[in-house]
């Protein structure tokens, strides 16, 4: 499967619109890519991870066919992931859909299921908008080609957050964010698998956090686990992302800062063959 990571910032965007710190005035001066997007991503043109604020940017840099979406996979309901006015635009009205196009299957926590329209759920032409099923921790969900494993993520308390291990055609990716370092009832599951490609949160930058998101030091010791424990090999691709400017440093600064960390750096555009 190819994963496609379409924004790679945390909530304000990196820059952040308002802000004069020397990490945002850096990223706008230089530009590419160190200007990142609200995060979300896409696989195989069919599977959506959330669905941001930056959403409607996306398909225009990417020239993505929404319409092909089969499944939408939320993480949780923080603005900067799930903001579902814009999926309400694939209504009648607003879209002209192929006839037959079947509903897009949303997966997502009980607070994420109460911000989808009820309205939605009748049938125009005997097919739903979307159908809504909630997640639950170390459960897993068939969808078509997909076998998609939820996890609890250590993020915000208020809900169930999750993190996502997706697997296709014998490949295994872990979608890890948001969330801070993984607690013993995460590392359970995440320890069934042996993972290709993983994907972390490393929303502090270069700097130290646990607890609710992580940075660069925290990636290291996930990585180290996973190698140390099986769950993954030297061949496992690594990715770090949902970068705030609050931890200072642009992308080139990351990209010095992980050098030899056998750590990649996201931006938005990037692209994995898992
Ligand atoms: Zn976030
Ligand atoms: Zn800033
Ligand atoms: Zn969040």
């Amino acid at each position: 499967m190819r994963i496609k990571l379409l924004g790679t910032a945390a909530a304000e965007g990196f820059p952040a619109i308002y802000c004069v710190c020397p990490a945002c005035l850096e990223a706008r001066r230089k530009g590419g890519p160190n200007i990142r997007t609200r995060s979300g991503a896409i696989i195989d043109e069919d599977l959506k991870l959330d669905y941001g604020p930056d959403t409607m940017a996306h398909v225009y840099a990417h020239n993505l066919r929404l319409d092909r979406m089969r499944y939408l996979l939320v993480t949780h309901s923080h603005e900067d992931h799930f903001t579902p006015w814009e999926f309400f635009t694939r209504r009648p009205g607003f879209s002209h859909l192929e006839p037959g196009t079947p509903p897009v299957a949303v997966y997502g926590n009980a607070k994420v299921g109460s911000m989808l329209r009820p309205a939605d759920l009748e049938p125009v032409d005997g097919v739903p908008a979307w159908t809504f099923t909630e997640v639950r921790h170390g459960e897993t969900y068939e969808m078509g080609d997909y076998r998609v494993t939820a996890v609890h993520a250590n993020h915000d308390p208020a809900e169930a957050c999750m993190v996502y291990v997706i697997q296709k055609e014998g490949r295994t990716l872990l979608y890890g964010h948001d969330s801070g370092c993984y607690s013993e009832a995460s590392w359970e599951v995440l320890r069934r698998f042996r993972f290709d490609c993983v994907i972390m949160d490393c929303t502090f930058g270069p700097l130290s956090h646990e607890d609710g998101h992580m940075g660069f030091p925290q990636n290291r010791q996930i990585r180290e686990k996973m190698l140390r424990e099986g769950m993954a090999d030297e061949k496992t691709a690594f990715v770090s992302t949902h970068y705030s400017h609050n931890g200072l440093a642009d992308y080139d600064e990351m990209v010095r800062i992980a050098q030899d960390s056998g750590i990649l750096i996201s931006y938005d555009g990037m692209e994995i063959q898992v």
